[in-house]
């Protein structure tokens, strides 16, 4: 047996990143980081929103959730003989697992584990629930349903999630993961409960791996440190874990990566590696080779062909996305190319209700339109797709034909997808527009400047109305407008496509 339990908590983090569950069990906890302000907020609200969904939930539920553990975990098993519908906060446990679903409810002669979550019960998609499963809920629903089976209440390999819309989404652990994919979550759940095993009986050592949630992780100092020092091949923008883990028995590090001859690992379009192809990998040496050279330039690959408007619109929108609600839309307009005679115009949601959401989605939809010479320069498909979705939330303002007018490739540039990834390379760990525009001198005046601050400021403004704190949204959303201009004029100094090939 394991040394400690395999909890679902333990699951949901191994699903997102392996070294973060040793580094919780093992590593002085004295190196971590301080949990900051924006993962305390989606901490509070989600049991704020627990706490909303149980009181609609109605009188028919058994709460055993302020119990000590071993008392709740006899009340549970209990309840489960009894056959009661509904208990919350109970504790299951099998052998080394040990399970708190939010919910159990009675289905047949089982039970069917719910988890209530503050976020979407699927990954992807649209509004109509056409996503996928997210697999850190899923593992913590198989976890559940293993135990329940263990015990004898089991009501098959299934689980749902109460999600933040108020729907009941159906987690069929047992059904193919995709068309082309025939393995399936429990597949998945089995696997990382061995990998759990594992770790917790120290019979294997994790790797930190650069990834998007180290941003906000909480062992993010720690880690860096050993990346850096390693000169680990995920410090490469968008080489991951895995392919990190094909690579680095046979190339360990940056460097060596740098100064291979690739010629053996190459056949015509295909490497030896799995997962990644001929030109794939000689874009990562290159970008190896910008890393490790301290005189390093940013460069073009392929030539691009930017307009050069009369009039630009930088253009870039503030989301919450738990409460699905666009707060903030803010345009920098330049006029002939002159930075000293830009100005900014923020379009705030003062009200938070649909209302105010829609009044300044019509009024920065107006901005807009109004200069139809001008080219909207963003950055990412985000503000795109939300336009999309405001426009069905509020079809008075405009069509779907007016959206597709705006974004229109002709006089909307992507600059993320259509210009940093197609066409440029850059000495830095990730093409994140924080990270380019201060590659190129810009500085953001808030110290903490990140969307995750942003909502977190927004939430805190709901509360206290602070002006100080509006105005520090907005702010930042002004920066990252003008970090864009500066993004486009840096682009636009890039030296020519050279030769860059291995
Ligand atoms: S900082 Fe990144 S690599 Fe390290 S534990 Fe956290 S998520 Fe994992």
């Amino acid at each position: 047996m394991s040394s400690a339990p395999i909890t679902a908590s333990l699951l949901y983090d191994l699903a997102q990143c392996p070294r973060r569950v040793e580094l919780d069990m093992f590593r002085d906890p004295t190196e971590r980081e301080p949990i900051s302000a924006f993962v305390e907020m989606l901490w509070r609200r989600g049991a704020a929103w627990e706490a909303e969904v149980l009181a609609d939930a109605g009188a028919d539920i058994l709460d055993l959730s302020g119990l000590a553990p071993d008392v709740r975990e006899a009340r549970t098993l209990e309840a489960m003989q009894a056959g009661a519908p509904l208990i919350y906060g109970g504790r299951i446990t099998a052998g080394d697992r040990v399970g708190v679903p939010d919910l159990l409810r009675r289905t047949g002669d089982g039970y069917l584990p719910i988890d209530i979550k503050s976020g979407r019960g699927e990954e992807g998609g649209g509004d109509e629930g056409d996503g996928k499963p997210k697999l850190h809920y899923a593992v913590q629903l198989a976890l559940y349903v293993d135990v329940l089976q263990t015990l004898g209440f089991g009501a098959g390999l299934r689980g749902a999630i109460w999600d933040v819309r108020g729907e009941e989404v159906d987690y069929l652990l047992d059904a193919p993961r995709g068309a082309r994919n025939p393995s399936t979550l429990w597949d998945a759940y089995l696997e990382l409960l061995a990998q759990a095993r594992d770790i917790v009986a120290r019979r294997t050592v994790t790797r930190p791996a650069a990834n998007a949630g180290c941003k906000l992780c909480h062992w993010r100092g720690v880690c860096t440190r050993e990346l850096e020092a390693a000169g680990d091949l995920t410090l490469i923008p968008t080489l991951g874990r895995a392919l990190r883990d094909e690579v680095s028995a046979t190339i360990p590090n940056l460097t060596a990566l740098a100064s291979a001859d690739l010629t053996p690992f190459i056949t015509e379009s295909r490497t030896v590696f799995r997962g990644v192809g001929a030109e794939r990998l000689r874009l990562f040496q290159l970008r190896a080779r910008l890393l490790c050279d301290p005189s390093a330039r940013p460069l073009l690959r392929v030539p691009v062909d930017l307009p050069t408007p009369r009039v630009d619109l930088f253009f870039d929108i503030e989301v919450d996305p738990l409460r699905d609600f666009t707060y903030l839309h803010g345009v920098l307009v330049r006029r002939g190319g002159d930075n000293s005679a830009e100005t900014f115009h923020a379009f705030y949601a003062d009200e938070v209700s649909p209302k105010g959401e829609r009044d300044a989605f019509a009024q920065a939809y107006a901005c807009l339109r109004a200069e139809p010479d001008a080219v909207i320069w963003y950055y990412s498909k985000y503000e795109r797709t939300l336009y999309r979705k405001l426009q069905k939330a509020y079809p008075d303002v405009c069509s779907p034909d007016d959206i597709e007018r705006l974004f229109d490739p002709a006089r909307a540039v992507d600059l993320y997808n259509d210009v940093v990834t197609r066409a440029t390379e850059w000495p830095t760990h990730d093409h994140s527009i924080k990270t380019l525009a201060k590659y190129l001198g810009f500085r953001w005046r808030d110290t903490d400047p990140s969307g995750a601050a942003s909502i977190e400021w927004f939430d805190r403004w709901t509360r206290e109305r602070d002006p100080a704190i509006r105005q520090r949204i907005v702010d930042y959303n002004e920066d990252d407008c003008r970090a864009t201009r500066v993004l486009l004029d840096g682009i636009r100094q890039l030296a020519p496509p050279a030769d860059t090939a291995a």
